[in-house]
């Protein structure tokens, strides 16, 4: 077992893995490059195999009391009137919950747990190389640096580690953009809309006591557009690309008044997961598109495995062995639904709509079986 080790980025698998491996008696420095903790205004869903983890951690009962919103289904609706396609009943899920959250409590809640654990943070410490070795270390912008005995990179999309530890191809941009927003909302049911039109969709859920709407919208483009939440767009744009909506989005869109643009890239999953002493964790591994909302969830699970591989609860070596063929049959998963929700107008649209609206309605249990390979994955229980 190790003595110390130091973890950059203070994101949600940074900050779990910290609290992990803290509580395993683990000396942990948590390096985070912005001057304070803080988090975009955007919800997040949170299904059964990230909760197992956010369970063991002991925070799910502070996440249920600090306004997540515990989900009962996904519905689809087609764009014209919302005229719901199918739906997927989570209440199926036995014994298991399906939480939307808001980023920022998620990550409030994670930092609480992190300092109770001892973990010491420390911001406005921006890392720009890392160094392997018996004691692999890392340099700050300013020069200094810091050794442990791991070092662990939770530094998310534009990973430092990543270029040491695993150097692959670019991203490619996938012609898909995002937008995420939020706006007031009152009385909604628990339930995330995906409701699908010809190249766009836009994914609505209630978080935050059912106070605030998440929405996340995707468009097909040619435009390329910067992969990073901290580029905000004109919503007229957003208003513009969806417009055409009717049903409930439509009044949603009106409110909005400040958005963000994420460029979708697809990258692969990194070959290798750790070597000399450095290993990767959460989107500096395996950024995924979100079409199955699973890249927090699958962050939280590499942070669970890897605090025991390196407390020696399972052996170090097996950190890859355990989590590469996971994350890349989710991540693979995700990447093959965004056509599904985008058909043009045309014979194939009327079929696939009318399969899945004949499967929900006679099938609902075969609708949620195919998701259980990924929700019912408790890294926790071995
Ligand atoms: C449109 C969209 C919707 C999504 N919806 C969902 C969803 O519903 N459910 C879900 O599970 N996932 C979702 N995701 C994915 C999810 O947001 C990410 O997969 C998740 O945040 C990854 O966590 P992480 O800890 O690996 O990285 P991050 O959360 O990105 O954290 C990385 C941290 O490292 C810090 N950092 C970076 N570089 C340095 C450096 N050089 N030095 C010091 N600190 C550094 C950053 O400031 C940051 O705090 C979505 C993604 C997108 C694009």
């Amino acid at each position: 077992m190790i003595r110390n080790a130091i973890v950059i980025g203070a994101g949600i698998g940074g900050l779990a893995c910290a609290t992990a491996l803290a509580r395993r008696g683990v000396a942990v420095r948590l390096l985070e490059q912005a001057p304070e903790i803080t988090e975009v205004g955007a919800g997040l869903q949170v299904s059964p195999n990230g909760l197992a983890v956010l369970r063991a951690l002991g925070v799910e009962d502070a996440l249920v009391r600090s306004g997540a919103v515990t989900a009962q289904a996904v519905v689809m609706a087609d764009y014209k009137q919302g005229a719901e396609v199918a739906r997927l009943d989570l209440t199926r899920l036995q014994h298991q919950r399906y939480l939307f959250v808001h980023r920022h409590t998620l990550i409030s809640i994670l930092l609480q747990a992190a300092r109770q654990a001892n973990v010491t943070l420390e911001t406005g410490q921006k890392v720009v190389s890392v160094t392997q070795g018996d004691l692999p270390s890392v340099t700050f912008a300013d020069g200094r640096t810091a050794r442990a005995e791991r070092v662990i990179c939770a530094d998310g999309v534009h990973s430092i580690g990543r270029q040491t530890v695993s150097p692959g191809p670019e991203a490619q941009f996938t012609g898909q953009v995002a937008w995420r927003a939020t706006v007031p909302t009152q009385g909604a049911k628990p339930e995330a809309r995906v409701t699908m039109a010809p190249g766009r969709h836009l994914v609505s859920y209630p978080i935050s006591g059912g106070r605030l709407m998440n929405i996340v919208a995707v468009q097909e483009r040619d435009v390329w557009a910067a992969e990073g939440w901290h580029h905000s767009d004109d919503p007229d744009a957003l208003r513009r690309a969806f417009a055409g909506f009717g049903g409930p989005v439509a009044p949603l869109l009106e409110q909005v008044s400040e958005v963000n643009l994420w460029g979708l890239f697809r990258h692969p999953v990194v070959e290798t997961w750790a070597s000399g002493n450095v290993a990767l964790l959460g989107d500096a591994a395996h950024p995924t598109l979100p079409f199955l909302a699973q890249g927090a969830n699958l962050a939280l699970e590499d942070a669970w495995v890897l605090a025991e591989c390196l407390a020696g609860e399972q052996p170090e070596e097996s950190y890859q062995a355990l989590r590469k063929d996971r994350a890349t049959q989710v991540i693979a998963a995700a990447g093959g639904n965004a056509w599904k929700y985008h058909l043009p107008t045309g014979p194939l649209r009327t079929l696939a709509h009318l399969g899945l609206s004949v499967a929900s309605r006679c099938a609902p249990g075969m609708m949620m079986r195919q998701f259980d390979w990924i929700y019912s994955h408790d890294v926790t229980k071995r």
